[in-house]
């Protein structure tokens, strides 16, 4: 048989140029992906034996093993894993999975540095290689087939490859890499020592290197005597699972390797947690938070999940059921005797092993978040990638609730930015003599929502407002009530309820102010006709002349708006109340109108403009103009 000729997929094409021209340091991260796919490949098979132990009784003992000739500079990396099929080679190893490429792409920096780091976080791992060799020889031999359905699969990285079956003798994969002139580096031992370590000493297959081996010279021998020197394959990595070992004896670098093999991440994480269990569910997990947020953790293509293992026995990867969804961003393994070693996906979803397991890591989870937080800076880190998702808790976890709540930070008045670092604790720690609730605002952005009118009173008697801007706080807002038996409040609710806050004065004030004002509001009623529900005096405006109140939970109603606008449908109008200050100068300048048609122009600029600072836009904002306008020029 001849080799066939294929084209790798254009995105291929696009990424092996820049591999192979533009990322140049950090070269040696395609050992980091070479040994963990080796490393992948064994822990397939190693599965797979647990219900069919012929498939390795040929060759039991699984090992990965790295061999350079500096003659022929090439850099060999063999392990007797799963090995792969021709139609698996040509796939595999011809294609990526477009989002993840997509995504890569857009994430380059144009930074060599940087972009060579973003390796493998995409799944381009294999395609590495040619950072360092311009020809890449791939011998395979899947575990299912026989010797002579071997593959041979090569390519320069200029666009295509070949690939044929051939007779291979061993199982598993052989990727032989036929290093560029000026990376001949990495045929040296020492260098290959170093990198090897770095790269799996927390691997749980023996990874051997071939190199010298050093013998003392033997009494009586000439010690000047040129002697043949011996190479033999070495064990380098101490192939004991990280998570078994105790984690007084694993040093943070070690743990932050092991994140960057499990996670494919190029950074370091911001925390971990490793923890064992006996007694009646035993276990060992081991979580991670990352640094920065995947590029998908808003799409529904977000694959998450910690890897699973039995008793040690990888089994899979991505299982969501032992994490709530809002703790997506979690990377990690649980380990644990609990369930059988053939557990599928579907058998996960209903066994109560699981369920307990879930509550237990999320609980872990939940510490895990609560002990980063008494570090301000790395909380704020943390926050500021993850805030948002841990805000659909709530809500999804009701169990949890007031653990989650705790671990929410928000925007205050009490602050002169828009950093969110406010706890609920923070915040009811601060209120005023005779407060029980707590007031917040949700608006368009944090300008809109700093500037409120809704906030003028409040802000004038010092009490502090949580400000909230994002889609995710509407809903959680809508969801929930109280935080240590302190009802929500929202500042553009229709009775601020201020409850002891409101003092006696205020009160007494109000009331007669509503009634001095009764022609007021009556003239504005009339004027305004049904283009409102009602008309009444504020008692929260004092820089503003009007806002708008809604009777329905406003944010919710905007955003159902918004969804059934693109849908299509037509949605009534909604009516607002107005609140007006009679105390304001505009108001007074309007009421003192004698012209009822001119009187007309006010009333409509004063609800108007209310409408406008509430919801930053108008239907008609031209004809707005043109009255305001027409009133400004008197
Ligand atoms: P990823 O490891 O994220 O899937 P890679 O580019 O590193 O992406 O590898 C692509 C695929 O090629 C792997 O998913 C696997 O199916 C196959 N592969 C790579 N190396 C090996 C190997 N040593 N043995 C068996 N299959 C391999
Ligand atoms: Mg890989």
């Amino acid at each position: 048989m001849t080799a066939t000729v294929h084209g790798f997929q254009t995105q291929v094409t696009k990424l092996l140029d820049l591999l192979a021209n533009s990322l140049y340091s950090n070269k040696e991260v395609f050992l980091r992906e070479l040994i963990s796919n080796a490393s992948d490949a064994i822990d397939k098979l190693h599965f797979l034996s647990l219900t069919n132990q012929d498939l390795i009784k040929d060759d039991p003992n699984f090992k990965i093993q790295i061999r350079a000739d500096k003659d022929a500079k090439t850099l060999t990396i063999t392990d007797n894993g799963i090995g792969m099929t021709l139609d698996e080679a040509n796939s595999h190893l011809g294609t990526i999975a477009e989002s993840g490429t997509e995504a890569f792409m857009k994430n380059l920096t144009g930074d060599a540095k940087k972009d060579s780091q973003l390796i493998g976080q995409f799944g381009v791992g294999f395609y590495s290689s040619f950072i360092v060799a311009d020809k890449v020889t791939v011998i395979s031999r899947s575990v299912n087939a026989a010797q002579n359905e071997g593959v041979r699969w090569e390519s320069d990285g200029n666009g295509t490859f070949t690939s044929e079956n051939v007779d291979v003798p061993f199982r598993g994969t052989q990727i032989i890499l036929h290093l560029k002139d000026d990376e001949t580096e990495f045929t040296d031992t020492w260098k290959l020592r170093d990198c090897i370590t770095k790269y799996s000493d927390h691997i749980s297959t023996p990874v051997e290197l071939y190199e010298e081996k050093y013998e003392a010279p033997k009494e009586g021998e000439d010690k000047d005597e040129k002697k043949e020197p011996k190479f033999e394959y070495t064990q380098i990595n101490n192939a004991q699972a990280l998570w078994t070992r105790s984690s007084k004896d694993v040093k943070e670098a070690e743990y932050n390797e092991f994140y960057k093999h499990l996670s494919h991440d190029y950074q370091d994480p911001l925390t971990y947690a490793h923890n064992k269990v006996e007694g009646d569910l035993e276990y060992t997990s081991l979580l991670y938070v990352p640094k920065v947020a995947p590029w998908d953790l808003y799409n529904r293509t977000n694959e998450h999940g910690l890897k699973l293992y039995v008793q040690r026995v990888f089994i899979m990867d991505k299982a969501e059921a032992f994490l709530p969804n809002y703790l997506r961003f979690v990377k990690g393994l649980v380990d644990t005797n609990a369930l059988p070693l053939n557990v599928s996906r579907e058998l996960l979803q209903e066994t109560t092993v699981t369920r307990k397991l879930k509550k237990a890591l999320t609980k872990r989870v939940l510490s895990m978040l609560d002990k980063l937080s008494k570090d301000a800076d790395k909380y704020a880190e943390f926050y500021k990638q993850f805030g948002n998702v841990l805000k659909e808790g709530p809500v999804e976890d009701y169990d949890n609730k007031d653990a989650i709540l705790k671990l929410l930070r928000f925007a205050s008045t009490n602050n002169d930015s828009s950093v969110q670092n406010v706890s609920f604790d923070d915040y009811i720690s601060r209120m005023k003599e005779g407060q029980d609730k707590i007031y917040y605002i949700t608006a368009e952005s944090y300008e809109a929502a700093k500037n409120s009118p809704y906030l003028e009173n409040l802000k004038n008697k010092g009490i502090e407002v949580l400000l909230m801007w994002d889609r995710v706080d509407e809903w959680l807002m809508g969801n929930i009530n109280e935080f240590s038996g302190k009802e929500f409040v929202s500042a553009n609710s229709q009775d601020l309820k201020l409850g002891k806050l409101a003092d006696e004065d205020e009160k007494k004030k109000q009331e007669s102010a509503a009634t001095e004002n009764k022609d007021l509001i009556e003239r504005f009623k009339k004027a305004l006709g049904d283009k409102v529900k009602d008309v009444v005096c504020s008692t929260r405006l004092i820089d503003s002349p009007s806002c708008v109140i809604s009777e329905t939970n406003r944010m919710m109603t905007m955003q159902m708006r918004r969804l059934l606008e693109a849908s299509g449908q037509t949605i009534p109008d909604e009516k607002y109340t107005l609140e007006i200050n009679p105390e304001h100068k505009l108001v007074q300048k309007a009421y003192a109108e004698m012209d009822e048609s001119r009187f007309a122009q006010w009333a409509d600029l004063i609800y108007e403009q209310a409408l406008l600072a509430d919801q930053g836009a108008l239907k008609d904002p031209s004809t707005f103009v043109k009255a305001m306008n027409s009133l400004l020029l008197g």
